[in-house]
């Protein structure tokens, strides 16, 4: 068997009602908590104010951060300025993968008060991070992005050179990721859509990635189960929603476990530059070149390396997907292609030219393409073909 390591992952909490837990673990590590959540979904919630009165019981201050959008460094270090004198004892993160993200990066800087752009990938002096970080907790009121579970935190400066970069580091990693599919409740089938779309995403190129092993394969292929029969059920709504919710709430999980094992692929290498030059949220990037990217790379490796495992793996992604017991793997990839692109129309991905990009901005997205995503892809793909899955999409 292939050798592989296995990086650090946060103790879990899964499962409806799991929030009621989170008073008395936050409080275990002492009176002062920093709470980080959406600019206004915490407070419209059911579970918010709950949660605060429980706080208090348990004698603890409660300090709050809002998100508002994708995080940018900046909120990152103001919040960092503001609560460094405070002797905060844990972070919680609380909300989207954006609100898990600051949190991840706050409680990564509360005791050393540098700035963020020192350690951020690619962007000023990529500083070592040393830590120490305070003691953080990830709770996801969506299920997409896996943050709970990775040891990444990604920055965004929007714009024309904008960027989209990571903070990253094992001491990031949450103590504890608390899932609770209660909280995911209020999710607007748009949300759904893309943040499952964004699981998926990650769970494909994770099984795919030159880094597989088998123990991410194995959660891969689990987590990839759960969205198959979670992911249009919980988007269409009716009686299979709550089920199917809570389905994708771990498939998500899944797919930030496997992340942090194996890497991701051409469609995350592209969601940086796409999402730093362009205000298109990460789902939606995701969502939309899916199934593009995976027929780009099921035909590039068909073509130069037909004996390549990544052949063979996306068959089987295609006999978990499709639930076909084929023995015919070019049959089976060509079915999850068929797959993937009716799941692109049923949930309604937005093309990329609808999103505000042309074909005069394909150049410099590929140019932007190369970074840590691109590297675990399973095939290393020329410019022309990244740029034939963005003309695809267009
Ligand atoms: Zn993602």
């Amino acid at each position: 068997m292939t050798a592989f390591s296995v990086g650090r992952l946060p103790r879990v909490e899964f499962g409806a009602g799991a929030i009621r837990k989170l008073p008395e673990l936050a409080a275990s590590y002492g009176p002062r908590v920093l709470l980080v959540t959406g600019a206004r979904s915490f407070d419209n919630s059911s579970y918010g104010p709950a949660l605060l009165q429980a706080l208090h019981a348990k004698g603890c201050s409660v300090s709050i951060v809002k998100v508002q959008g994708e995080p940018s460094p900046e909120l990152v270090d103001e919040a960092v300025r503001a609560h460094h004198p405070d002797n905060i004892s844990v972070v919680i993160g609380l909300g989207g993968g954006s609100a898990i993200d600051a949190a991840k990066a706050i409680a990564g800087l509360l005791i050393t008060g540098q700035s963020v752009l020192d350690h951020l990938e690619g962007v000023g002096p990529e500083l070592p991070y040393r830590g120490p970080a305070v003691p953080f907790i990830a709770v996801p009121t969506t299920a997409g992005t896996g943050a709970e579970a990775t040891k990444n935190a990604v920055l965004s400066r929007q714009g024309f050179d904008g960027f989209k970069k990571s903070f990253r580091d094992d001491a990031l990693v949450a103590q504890l990721a608390l899932v609770d599919p209660d909280l995911m409740v209020g999710c607007s089938p748009a949300l759904i859509a893309a943040n499952g779309m964004d699981a998926l995403t990650q769970l494909i190129e994770s099984y795919v990635s030159t880094k597989s092993s088998p123990f991410s394969t194995a959660l891969a292929r689990s987590g990839l189960e759960a969205a198959r029969g979670g992911l249009l059920a919980w988007h269409q709504g009716g009686a299979a929603a709550s089920a199917a919710r809570e389905q994708m709430a771990y498939a998500a999980l899944l797919s930030g476990i496997c992340l942090a094992q194996t890497g991701l692929g051409s469609v995350h290498g592209l969601a940086s530059p796409l999402g730093a030059y362009f205000p298109i949220p990460h789902g939606v990037v995701c969502g939309t070149l899916l199934a593009a990217a995976t027929e780009v790379n099921i035909a590039a490796m068909a073509l130069r390396e037909p004996h390549s495992i990544g052949l063979t793996r996306y068959a089987e992604v295609g006999r978990l997907l499709t639930g076909a017991h084929g023995c015919d793997d070019a049959e089976d990839r060509a079915a999850l292609l068929r797959l993937l692109q009716r799941w692109t129309e049923q949930l309604a991905m937005p093309s990329l030219s609808a999103l505000g990009v042309s074909a005069a901005d394909i150049g410099r997205i590929v140019a932007g393409s190369r970074g840590s995503s691109m590297k675990t892809n399973p095939i290393a793909l020329g410019d022309d073909e990244i740029a034939a899955i963005l003309s695809a999409r267009l």
